[in-house]
């Protein structure tokens, strides 16, 4: 890790290479060219799952390096987060979670990913590192605009923490064209009822810009509500107008708003099913 770290601060042109599966495509396109590549591969210490109540809440903590497919298989990230879980299981292809990693799908922050949308949905927060010490950023600070984070060049992303959710009410929706294929779009949702009405939640939202984004203003105009169609669509139509939707090669705007929609009534509606049993 010193090693790493030294040579990332002595060198303007270098990147950091964890599990390769956005990084390698990026380099045989030509999108990108490093001087230098610092395999982090062989860096130790970075591989660990664990659990930490830090500070009075528990949270999932994982080590940069572990791979996704590590996380997904992982006992106790199945019994303390089945949300990550379901999250985790629709990252791309089998192969590419078996390299990817925890850290490099967080550092890479594609808009669509399905780990930066739960981070942010559950309010967790990554540990990096220089030379001049390390810092705690937050999921909304974390994310700065598309594939951009607030990570500085010298900084490694070492570690990241999950909360584990409080509720039985979860549930991660998303829409892609091909097994496999980012996400269109994709909706994330936490919530607790008390006697049939939403005493708790938050909602997250995937592909409808630059970053993830809290729709908390859908978040607050829910909690009260008898959970239900009618709650549930006004929320879904306030999530989609919090996101900043855009055509592209994959979809037009008005059609990726509408996902949104749907995706967020039926993320609360699972997760209304899930919490009543
Ligand atoms: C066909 C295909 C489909 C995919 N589908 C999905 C999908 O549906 N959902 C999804 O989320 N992802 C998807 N991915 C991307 C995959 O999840 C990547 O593994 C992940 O985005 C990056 O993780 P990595 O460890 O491979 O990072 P790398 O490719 O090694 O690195 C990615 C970037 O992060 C930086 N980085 C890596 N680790 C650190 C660190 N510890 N500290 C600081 N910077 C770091 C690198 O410098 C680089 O800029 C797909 C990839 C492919 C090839």
């Amino acid at each position: 890790m010193a090693d790493a770290l030294a040579l990332l601060h002595d060198r303007d042109d270098a990147k950091v290479l964890a599990g390769g599966q956005s990084l390698v495509p990026l380099l045989n396109f030509r999108l990108a060219r490093p001087g230098l590549l610092i395999d982090l591969n062989g860096v130790t210490g970075l591989d660990d799952i664990s659990e930490v109540a830090d500070p009075g809440a528990p949270e999932l903590s994982f080590g940069a390096l572990v791979r996704l497919a590590d996380a997904e298989r992982s006992p106790l990230v199945s019994r303390r987060s089945p949300l990550l879980i379901s999250a985790l299981r629709q990252v791309g292809h089998r192969t590419i979670r078996n390299r990817g990693t925890i850290g490099g799908s967080l550092a890479h922050a594609d808009p669509a990913a399905e780990l930066p949308l739960v981070l942010m949905t559950t309010g967790g927060r990554v540990r990096v590192r220089s030379l001049a010490g390390e810092r705690w950023i937050g999921a909304p600070q974390l994310f700065v605009s598309y594939l951009t984070t607030d990570l500085r060049s010298d900084e490694i992303l070492v570690e990241a923490r999950f909360p584990v959710a409080t509720g039985p009410g979860w549930a991660f929706e998303e829409v892609s064209r091909r097994a496999g294929d980012f996400a269109l779009a994709a909706a994330c949702v936490t919530l607790t009822l008390v006697d049939g009405a939403v005493s708790e939640c938050a909602i997250g939202v995937a592909g409808g810009g630059p970053v993830p984004i809290r729709a908390t203003t859908a978040e607050a105009g829910l909690v009260g509500q008898r959970a239900g169609e009618t709650a549930f669509a006004a929320a879904a139509a306030q999530a989609a107008d919090a996101c900043e939707v855009e055509a592209d090669i994959h979809a037009s705007a008005e059609y990726r708003r509408g996902l949104i929609v749907t995706l967020v009534a039926r993320a609360l509606a699972a997760a209304t099913a899930r919490a009543t049993g």
